[in-house]
């Protein structure tokens, strides 16, 4: 016999994709998630229901006004329902944030890194205050994801390479976060993935990358250069995890030295040490070097012969680094995180052409390159991380003890 569209399987089946629509903001009413499953109305009706009970979404059925043909109930996430906690550590010190559905960051607050800054010690430290924040939430959390400025290989989510952060390579950080949190009595599924991957997913879902087929995203926030892709709303990870470390990339063979080893890469040559180094700038070990990095900026802007060099010189580096890799690649869309999307508004004609003569696709057909959107791409995307489950099942996830 034929499965027919609104069989108790199908509906369930359909639970996960239909929250993810009203997650993305893509399905803003249940006429556009009945078009968009594919199923009939009677089961978009089942399955908003169903979402509406366990408490993610709300259902408005009053008409939107000024719309012709017949009212369709609106969709929005309940503001309400389950939180999840998102949790960043960068070089500067951690931050953290309860996140509800729709990308949503609820209070972010930073901390500095606990000293010694041991893996143990840090994650302890971020732990402790992830567990005050939902302890002081009256709304259930039901998850915990970790950005960390390290590559993290799977599947055993081992950072292999957290040179800013100082830690060992090979530091099991999935191991020792569920460890601290089961010692600190969060019951909840947690998880941990390299902060650009995480930025670009959340920059995908809610932010410039948005609608993007092969969305290449480029960044960097401290010191060094992180990349993503995410193809079809996937991230694209690699045999390990470990794709597009876009940072060592090289655009320069005698160019700064680099942690791993090499000289030129794009990590050393386009990040705020960079340029403030091109600014002929010693870096203030006690401010973020983002900021000291806008100061060269604004002074570009301000039209300062060193400082406008040094912004041409770090723009080029940063052009040859994505032309080389839009030649592999083929994306649809290039977004700038931090530092980065600073540089393109500094010089949004510069990096484009570079680009564009740089590329062998970008000569044909120019590739978008667009700035992120979100206010802090990184946390938002450990939040992201901490939905996937609720995401792909949202009944199991949120029924089972
Ligand atoms: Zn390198």
């Amino acid at each position: 016999m034929q499965p027919t569209h609104t069989s108790p399987d199908r509906g369930r089946a359909a639970l996960g994709p239909a929250l993810s629509l009203v997650h993305t903001g893509a399905a803003p009413t249940r006429s556009v998630l009945t078009g968009a499953l594919g199923v009939t109305r009677a089961t978009a009706g089942a399955i908003t229901g169903e979402l509406q009970a366990l408490r993610l979404i709300t259902v408005d059925a009053r008409p939107a006004g000024g719309t012709r043909g017949r009212p369709s109930h609106r969709l929005a996430v309940d503001p309400s329902g389950p939180v999840v906690l998102a949790a960043q550590i960068h070089a500067d010190g951690f931050s953290i944030a309860l996140a509800t559905l729709g990308g949503v960051l609820d209070g972010p607050e930073d901390f500095p890194l606990p000293d010694p800054a041991t893996p143990e010690h840090v994650l302890r430290a971020v732990v402790a205050e992830a567990a005050r924040r939902i302890a002081a939430d009256p709304r259930r959390c039901v998850g915990l994801g970790l950005a960390v400025p390290t590559p993290v290989a799977l599947p055993e989510r081992i950072a292999v390479a957290a040179m800013y952060l100082d830690w060992p390579s090979g530091t099991p950080v999935g191991e020792l976060l569920e460890q601290e949190s089961a010692a600190a009595g969060l019951h909840l599924p947690v998880d941990v993935a390299n902060d650009a991957n995480l930025a670009a997913l959340a920059e995908h879902r809610h932010g410039a990358g948005r609608g993007a087929k092969h969305l290449l995203y480029v960044t960097s926030g401290h010191a060094g250069v992180g990349g993503a892709l995410v193809v079809d709303g996937r991230l694209h990870t690699g045999s390990a995890g470990l794709a597009l470390e876009v940072g060592q990339v090289t655009v320069d063979p005698d160019g700064r030295r680099c942690p791993c080893g090499n000289r030129g890469c794009l990590d050393v040559e386009a990040d705020p040490p960079a340029l403030l180094a091109a600014a002929g700038r010693e870096p203030d070990p006690a401010r973020p070097l983002l900021d000291q990095a806008c100061e060269v900026l604004a002074e570009a802007a301000a039209g300062r012969t060193r400082a406008r060099a040094a912004v041409e010189h770090v723009t080029d580096r940063l052009g040859l680094g994505i032309a080389a890799v839009i030649n592999i690649l083929n994306p649809d869309r290039v977004v700038l995180g931090a530092f980065h999307s600073s540089l393109l508004a500094a010089a949004p004609d510069r990096l484009t052409r570079v680009v564009a003569e740089r590329s062998y696709w970008g000569r044909s057909g120019r590739v978008p390159i667009a700035a992120a959107e979100l206010d802090r791409s990184e946390l938002a995307g450990a939040a992201e991380l901490a939905w996937t489950p609720v995401l792909a099942d949202p009944l199991t996830a949120l029924t089972s003890p």
